[in-house]
């Protein structure tokens, strides 16, 4: 029989840590030496090797999030055997999650406000930004039911996937004696998916360095320099949000140890740094959340994909800042309702947008419009907007988490034996 080598979650951490810390020093010194000019260097390096392992790391990744979501979510739905149930837990669950973006965007403003980072802002020719309009609410409400439900797995739509995979797990409970054998069917290709998920996870740290590399290779830290104020700024909110607010909140609604949190998260957080993608994300996230932080699957299987969609916390600091940030480098005075409509039109932006590699900036540009300050603004932060997206998709899923464990723990299904059993002994 075929078996994969045992593999600690310890030692794995310790590997995809490496990746990234090999990673990034390697992609700086190429930049930084100027060897990332050298034609060969570029041809074989960093779109070679790097970029070619990075996708085929993130195309793996990519390749098990509608199956995994389709598949966890009809089986935790059906698990439920209970309509009032899954009402709750849902809206407990967007509740929460929109409270929490909200916050998010509230102290991103705060600071910003407090600290003015585009104060005296040497304001050079902005670059020109094309802004995409994203979908509105009247759109994304009617868009939360697939035409065809094939379509939208095809096309990766995650809120119909979600609402799909919903009404199956639920009809699969209701045609009773008809519905059991395709519900052990399902629960089977559940396991066979997680093996999935964990073979790719194996190559996770040779992945990740691919990521890394390139990333670094091209960006190096010059860009920072002229912006150093913004930068810093979004990144000291997003370090408060993720070492404040999340742990105040798990340990007030659920007396769980933070601590336990991160470090059993932490990998998760690796994959979303290098990855750029909640959605991209959801396969490592669901896994942790279930099997290590013992969030049962009724309840995670829809608060992870649905999180990776609609919660995005960081973002949402970004927001908060930019604003601040563009209003200030143009001279442009906001007064408190247009700070309010900020508030609103980012939370509700976070809906109907993917998590995906710098949909952020879309989102931005729906919050500049409604406040009337000038899109060009975005074209001055895109200069650094690909690092600050790597440490804010690593917040956006750590609220997914942090919601899920409070979700459940509320409703009887989290096992703290699994919470805090040792990383040391739990395998891959
Ligand atoms: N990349 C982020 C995510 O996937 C979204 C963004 O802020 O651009 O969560």
């Amino acid at each position: 029989m075929f078996r994969l080598p045992k593999l600690t979650h310890h030692n794995l951490t310790l590997q995809i840590f490496l990746g990234l810390a090999i990673g990034a020093s390697l992609g700086l010194l190429l930049n930084a030496s100027g060897l990332n000019q050298l034609t060969w260097i570029q041809d074989y390096a960093i779109e070679g090797l790097f970029h070619v392992g990075g996708q085929l790391f993130l195309r793996s990744l990519q390749m098990l999030v509608v199956p995994i979501v389709l598949i966890s979510l009809v089986c935790g739905t059906a698990g439920l055997g209970d309509i009032k149930k899954l009402g709750r837990i849902g809206g407990k669950t967007f509740g929460l999650y929109i409270f929490t973006t909200a916050v998010a965007i509230t102290i991103g403003l705060l600071v910003a406000l407090l600290i003015s980072p585009g104060q005296g802002f040497a304001l050079v020719t902005a670059a020109n930004f094309e802004a995409q309009t994203p979908p509105s609410l009247t759109t994304t409400l009617i868009n939360l039911i697939p035409r065809n439900p094939i379509d939208a797995m095809a096309r990766g739509e995650m809120l119909q996937i979600i609402f799909f995979s919903l009404l199956f797990g639920l009809s699969l409970t209701l045609a009773g004696k008809s519905g059991e054998k395709l519900l052990e069917t399902f629960e089977q290709l559940n396991e066979v998916v997680m093996k999935l998920v964990a073979i790719v996870i194996r190559f996770s740290p040779l992945g990740v360095f691919c990521l890394i590399a390139k990333v670094f290779s091209e960006q190096g830290f010059d860009a920072i320099a002229p912006l150093a104020k913004y930068f810093f700024t979004i990144l000291f909110v997003l370090l408060l949000h993720l070492g404040l607010v999340y742990p105040l909140l798990l340990k007030a609604f659920t007396g769980l140890s933070p601590l336990t949190f991160i470090k059993k998260f932490n990998e998760v957080m690796f994959f979303a740094f290098s990855t750029a993608s909640s959605n991209a994300t959801i396969p490592v996230s669901l896994e942790t959340v279930e099997h290590r932080l013992g969030v049962h699957r009724s309840v995670c299987s829809f608060t992870i994909p649905l999180g990776a969609t609609i919660n995005m916390d960081g973002t949402a600091i970004m927001q908060g800042v930019a604003t601040v940030f563009v209003a200030q480098a143009f001279g442009i005075e906001l007064a408190f309702s247009q700070y309010l409509t900020v508030i609103m039109t980012a939370t509700l932006a976070s809906i109907g947008t993917a998590g995906v590699p710098g949909v952020g900036l879309i989102m931005l540009a729906m919050v500049f419009q409604q406040v009337g300050l000038p899109l060009e603004g975005i074209g001055i932060i895109m200069a650094v907007d690909r690092l600050l997206d790597m440490v804010r998709t690593s917040v956006n899923i750590a609220g997914d988490a942090t919601i899920s464990c409070i979700v459940a723990n509320s409703e009887g299904a989290l096992d703290r034996s699994i919470y805090y059993s040792s990383p040391e002994k739990q395998e891959v």
